[in-house]
């Protein structure tokens, strides 16, 4: 009965690995989605900051086109007033130039508070890119780490789920099948390590009439708290409870 337990104990301390690996794996597969999501949030802001720049600065120069063809217009009043012969026609050529001018003037306001909103845009948008680009390698990383941490996890625990079958094929049905039920009530943990009278799947203390039986692993005993199975805890194992 001692080397059926101790086979169980190995059994075990796989099947809590793999689904460790498992939890790993969905961490892993989780936080990358996260971060994908990060990325594509940061490259619509960062797409959008382009597309506002780019639209700012055609309104510069639409306004600076605008602009020299009031200049223009201003040289051709200029031209015509040569040829005027009366005062009142003169007056009103003096007042077109005028407020020619003035339009220029508003024209020149607008260009300059576009201008700041291009400086403004440019700094946000060399903000977004710099965000984008550490969002992006932390996303490369990550799936970096998917393909060869994780790769290396599962090579692994494909290699402890064939040892675990030998395992399995040695180990009494009736054992093994009181494992299985256990275990899926608890959490996928079937046997507990037991010391000084204690359980350490539980930590409750278990009667000392039990405890001995344990000790002389003559024959299946469970905890009467948790109901797993107990195996007298090895010396030099670590200190969790579960095997
Ligand atoms: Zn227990």
């Amino acid at each position: 009965m001692k080397k059926q337990l101790e086979l169980l104990a190995r059994v075990q301390q796989i099947d809590t690995d793999v689904k460790k690996t498992e939890q790993l794996k969905i961490k892993f597969e989780e936080d990358a989605q996260i971060l994908e999501e990060e990325v594509k949030k940061d490259e619509e802001r960062h797409n959008f900051e382009l597309f506002l720049l780019e639209k700012l600065e055609k309104d510069y120069k639409d306004k600076e086109k605008a602009t020299k063809l009031y200049q223009e217009k201003i040289l051709k009043t200029e031209e015509k007033m040569l040829a005027i012969k009366t005062n009142k026609e003169y007056q009103a050529s003096i007042q077109e130039i005028d407020n020619i001018k003035k339009m220029i003037g508003d024209k020149e306001d607008e260009m300059i508070s576009v201008m700041d909103r291009i400086e403004e845009v440019k700094k946000d948008l060399k903000a977004s890119e710099d965000e984008l680009n550490r969002v992006k390698s932390e996303f490369e990383e990550k799936k970096r780490e998917i393909k060869e941490d994780l790769k290396e996890f599962l090579d692994k625990v494909e290699k402890e789920k064939e040892i675990r079958a030998s395992y399995v094929s040695e180990i009494d049905k009736d054992l093994f099948d009181r494992y299985k039920q256990v275990q899926n009530l608890r959490n996928g943990v079937g046997v507990a390590f037991t010391e000084a009278e204690q359980c350490l799947g539980c930590n409750m203390k278990i009667p000392p009439q039990l405890y001995n039986e344990v000790v002389r692993a003559g024959k299946i005993v469970s905890c009467p708290n948790c109901h797993r199975i107990l195996i007298l805890k090895p010396v030099k194992e670590s200190a969790e409870g579960e095997p």
